[in-house]
């Protein structure tokens, strides 16, 4: 009788047996989570129950959780994947001049993105580092991914460059950053979402619920538009366990050749009536794509190349 008929809400954040649910005006009420629901993280669409309090002490229940239209879940020991956020809709693959650019991370990145069927767009930051050589031979690379299909965006945190193309691009999205560290996605983020530190630091002092709250995923607000899910864990994903099957559906331009090796146990190297080979010789394929593909093939651990190649 203390709580509200049921209404709509989203994950925030949730650690152990409680969730931070927003409502439709921004108020955070801190709620338990009904056992029947088997799974919820940050991002999800729910419907809850609101209580008197607001956000530090636990006040509503979370009855339901909505359809997501993305997961985002990381391998895990005991339960094959353990979902960590829901209802991504893009995935900004931040790399930068330095640490110095490197298509073999961008690939890698993108075999993850490929994977969550969440849409990548790769962004060059710290484009105020660029002098004229450097700009001609990683112009050379980024062609190489817009010819594939994928969008290339540029920034800068210290000149502003592109930064407005970059909010207007994470309106009506739900986004979230990745890519190695140091290539300025905190920067970034603090930019375009001022006084986020200040959010942060309010939640995990006064709650007195916990200290989990900085490191969980959580969902921000830009004040231009559009939200951002943002964990350490988060930052990382791409360098998450990545499995040979995994790295196939993740060069989309490969798919159309693949059933057309003269071998079912090709390994596309240099394998007779190799389809991946020939395309590459007939100028379908970009060879860079191919080796960089070779590189990341034998980079996994062996035991799970067996299952895929015998
Ligand atoms: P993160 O690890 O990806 O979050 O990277 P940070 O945001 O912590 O940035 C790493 C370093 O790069 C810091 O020393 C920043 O000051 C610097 N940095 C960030 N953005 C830019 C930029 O646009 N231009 C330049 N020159 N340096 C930047
Ligand atoms: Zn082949």
């Amino acid at each position: 009788d203390e709580l509200s008929a049921p209404i709509d809400g989203v994950v925030i954040s949730r650690f152990g047996q409680h969730a931070d649910i927003e409502d439709s005006s921004g108020d955070i009420f801190r709620c338990n989570i009904r056992r029947t629901i088997t799974s919820l993280v940050c991002g999800d669409k729910v419907l809850w129950r609101k209580g008197k309090e607001t956000k530090h002490t636990v006040s509503g229940v979370v009855e339901a959780v909505k359809d997501r239209s993305s997961t985002l879940a990381r391998p895990d020991v005991y339960d094959g994947v353990k979902p960590i956020a829901a209802n991504i809709s893009q995935i900004i693959i931040v790399s930068s001049v330095l640490p110095a650019y490197n298509s073999d991370i961008i690939d890698r990145y993108l075999v993850a993105c490929e994977n969550t069927g969440i849409k990548p767009t790769i962004l060059l930051n710290k484009v105020d580092l660029l002098d004229d050589e450097l700009a001609d031979i990683i112009e050379e690379s980024l062609n190489i991914y817009r010819d594939i299909g994928y969008e290339i965006m540029f920034a800068s945190s210290e000149s502003g460059h592109g930064i407005d193309a970059l909010k207007q691009k994470l309106a009506d999205e739900t986004s979230i950053f990745v890519g190695q560290s140091g290539v300025g996605k905190s920067t970034l983020t603090n930019a375009l979402m001022p006084g986020l530190d200040l959010i942060t630091k309010d939640v995990s002092e006064n709650s007195g619920l916990g200290q989990h709250t900085t490191t969980v995923a959580r969902l921000f607000h830009f004040p231009d538009g559009g939200d951002l899910i943002d964990s350490p864990g988060i930052r990382e994903f791409g360098l998450w366990h990545l499995t040979p099957e995994q790295v196939f559906n993740g060069f989309v331009e490969f798919a159309e050749f693949l059933g057309d090796c003269k071998f079912r146990d090709c390994k596309h190297l240099n394998d007779p009536g190799c389809a991946l080979q020939a395309a590459v010789q007939s100028g379908k394929i970009y060879e860079e794509r191919l080796d960089s593909f070779h590189r990341i093939i034998s980079s996994l651990d062996e035991n799970t190349l067996t299952s895929r190649f015998n």
